[in-house]
């Protein structure tokens, strides 16, 4: 057995007697025990963040086997001695007093959730999945998996569903984040792929962020933006005038959701005007001369009215693209989370192409990832797509990955899984009965949420795997599995710019709580599948397995030798093939101009806007937009409401900020109790009246359980990602003030 990873595989071969009492006799057989033996007790270590997407370099310190502290790596190429908050404070939920310790069943006459032994829960997993498989077939269950775990058990979770225990649905909570991503760069480029390293943060004269808040959302990209010598234009387009429109030097506060309309505006201006790079269109893409053809309709009249800019606007943008010489493009949540999200990252992909502002440094469409893995997610989580960005309906891609696995092609299912909504859907129409959630807090996240809660009692059996009994999803759950966290196993993130780090097991995880990498192999063992799984033997063994599979792909990482190869090169990207030279520490895609559809060209792709369903009309005039609301807050606040410090940094109750005149015209000042109705909803939350929400719109970070009440689940048609960042209200004063 290697002796760098804590492996359960021979327990599993030898096993004969009880399996709780083997974990209290052996609890290190199944990574219960202390760190791995290769930190030195007392030591310190580097490992990548398990929060966003940044991927920063944490030094994590040990003092007689336990991570006592953590600083800021000064030598990792992402941070360079830096941290947000969330990353100090990344050791601190572990320890939280609402850690699942042991499995537990809700009793079914009480209602409250018991624990049970390891022996037990892993027995009724399988049972009650094998009686709804038996009884409604093998697409009566589904699971709903996250980008925060890591790599290796992301692929692990996908085989084993799939291929070992025969069932079909599954999704990931990427597709909240980034699925539009992962969408509009495979139509566009023919994979997959983000182009940028955090370098070009430096070395762009302009910088152009939709939708993009990265002073707030990716602190730390901010910092490398301001390492910028260049004295760059920085440019917001944003309906809300953000922490980081308020550090730029131009920002555009366009309507919501008018995006899609400005962007090909912007490109009719580009065009019109000959400042394109026409040499780099004609040699590397295909499509512009109909993509030309069609943004003529977008005058710079239609524009400036949707928009709510002025012409003149739209031409000091305009100039200022023409006028940078390696101009960037950045997106995230805005442009992700919207009704037209797929189109609306291809037109900034667009934008990019026809200057030729790409393949060079400081350029690019680069979008920036949400979470810690959503990289890895996208890449090789084998739910939507085969791992490895490899395609189930292709013969020879289910070839290659059963001859890697060494299992039967004929496990590996050819219909493509139902999205995370259409799941949702199929638990409504009664078609979906079992479903597992794991690392993932969907109770809080989803749309039209108090709807969602209602549905999960119509399954006959919900489990959810995580570090916390607590969650909002657990609370629904017929069993609870204990998950070891970040610090508490090993694996691989992959970051925004597609930086590989390595993930390490600084921490006892409290109680039989196990990595998710342990309890699939558990559940392969009892499910009856375990043969099936011998060469995943370690999250290392499976690592291997995915440098195979990712063989000839674009995103080929067969030159990575193994974990120490990435721990000594901090962090690498892909891809790696075998035989590359050694890599530099920042590299970017398409310098040769080649992208990855089988022409070599990327594609200029686009359609007409369409109004969004959640417009404001005469009875939800407002439009209430989301997102984050602090550094120090993550998501669902699952792990960061467990800091006492990072608490204190953000409001503990739910709040809208809305402009001083709207406020002044319903009587409402800040602190006043506010009712916000949506078609869907009604909530409260206290007031903060700011002149950052234009007139007509409002704000709610997305941390606070509530707000997902009030959105409607409209999807983006191509990526099916819904449109979190729109959604019509009424507000009115309420007289006094009720926590909803
Ligand atoms: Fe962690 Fe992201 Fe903060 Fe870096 S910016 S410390 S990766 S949460």
């Amino acid at each position: 057995m290697n002796a760098l990873v804590n492996t359960i595989a021979p327990l599993l071969r030898q096993w004969q007697g009880p399996l709780t009492e083997e974990l209290v006799r052996s609890p290190g057989r199944f990574g219960l025990g202390q760190v791995p033996e290769r930190l030195a007790p007392d030591s310190t270590t580097t490992m990548v963040c398990g929060f966003c997407s940044t991927g920063c370099g944490l030094k994590v310190h040990l003092k007689d086997g336990k991570a006592i502290n953590l600083s800021a790596e000064t030598d990792y190429p992402v941070n360079l001695g830096m941290a947000c908050p969330k990353g100090w404070e990344a050791l601190t939920p572990l320890s939280a007093p609402d850690r699942a310790t042991t499995p537990m069943l809700r009793n079914e006459k009480t209602g409250v959730l018991e624990p049970i032994d390891w022996e037990r829960a892993l027995v009724l997993f399988c049972e009650r999945f094998k009686e709804i498989k038996r009884k409604h077939g093998a697409e009566s269950c589904a699971f709903l998996s996250s980008g925060q775990i890591v790599t290796e058990e992301m692929a692990l979770l996908g085989a084993l569903w799939k291929f070992g225990m025969g069932f079909i649905h599954c999704d990931s909570n990427t597709r909240q984040c980034m699925a539009t991503s992962h969408v509009a760069y495979k139509q566009s480029f023919g994979f997959d792929a983000p182009p940028f390293t955090y370098a070009d943060f430096e070395q762009s004269d302009v910088l152009v962020f939709v939708g993009s808040n990265p002073c707030i959302a990716h602190p730390i990209m901010w910092q490398r933006v301001m390492r910028n010598q260049n004295r760059p234009e920085i440019i917001v387009v944003d309906p809300r005038r953000t922490e980081t429109a308020m550090a730029a030097t131009q920002h555009y506060p366009i309507q919501p959701k008018s995006d899609l309309v400005l962007l090909y505006g912007l490109a009719n201006i580009l065009a019109a005007s000959g400042w394109i790079d026409r040499d780099f269109i004609a040699q590397h893409t295909t499509g512009f001369a109909e993509f030309a053809e069609f943004i003529t309709q977008f005058t710079n009249e239609r524009v400036a009215a949707e928009t709510g800019l002025t012409e003149d606007d739209l031409w000091h943008l305009a100039q200022t693209i023409h006028d940078g010489k390696r101009v960037s493009f950045w997106w995230t949540m805005g442009v992700n989370q919207g009704h037209e999200s797929t189109r609306t990252a291809q037109a900034i992909i667009n934008l990019a192409l026809m200057t030729g502002n790409i393949g060079r440094p400081g350029t690019g469409a680069n979008s920036i990832t949400g979470q810690c893995n959503a990289m890895g997610s996208r890449l090789y989580a084998n739910i939507t797509s085969l791992m490895g960005g490899h395609d189930a309906t292709k013969e020879e891609d289910r070839r290659k990955i059963a001859k890697v696995l060494g299992i039967d092609e004929s496990v590996i299912p050819t219909q493509p899984a139902m999205a995370y909504d259409q799941i949702v859907e199929g638990i409504r129409e009664g078609k979906i009965k079992g479903l597992w959630v794991l690392g993932t807090n969907s109770s809080h996240s989803w749309t039209q949420q108090k709807e969602f809660n209602e549905l999960l009692s119509k399954l006959d059996f919900l489990v959810v795997q995580d570090l916390y009994h607590t969650t909002a999803t657990a609370q629904h759950a017929d069993l609870v599995l204990p998950a070891a966290g970040w610090g508490e196993k090993e694996g691989t993130f992959i970051n925004s710019e597609r930086r590989i780090g390595l993930v390490k097991k600084v921490a006892k995880a409290p109680g039989q709580a196990l990595a998710d990498f342990h309890i699939l192999q558990l559940i392969a063992h009892y499910w009856g599948c375990s043969g099936m799984f011998a060469r995943w033997a370690s999250p290392e063994a499976a690592f291997q397995l995915l440098k195979e599979i990712s063989r000839d792909k674009p995103c080929d990482i067969t030159g990575i030798e193994d974990y120490r190869m990435i721990d000594a090169r901090g962090g690498i990207q892909w891809p790696l093939p075998e035989g590359s030279a050694p890599p530099e520490t920042e590299r970017r895609l398409f310098a040769d101009g080649r992208f990855f559809h089988a022409d070599g060209r990327a594609r200029f792709l686009f359609d007409l806007p369409r109004p969004s369903p959640e417009m404001a009309d005469a009875e939800y005039p407002f439009i209430l937009l989301s997102g984050r609301g602090s550094s120090a807050q993550w998501h669902t606040g699952t792990r960061t409401e467990k800091s006492d410090v990072l608490r204190r940094l953000a409001p503990k109750s739910i709040y809208i900020e809305m402009n001083p005149a709207d406020a002044h015209r319903l009587g409402i000042e800040t602190g006043d109790a506010v009712r916000v109705t949506s078609r869907n909803a009604e909530i409260t939350a206290s007031a903060f009246v700011t002149p950052t929400v234009a007139v007509g719109q409002a704000f709610i970070p997305m941390h606070y359980e509530a707000i997902n009440q009030l959105v409607s689940t409209v999807l983006d048609p191509h990526s099916r990602q819904p449109s979190f960042k729109c959604c019509a209200v009424r507000l009115a004063a309420v007289a006094q003030w009720a926590a909803s």
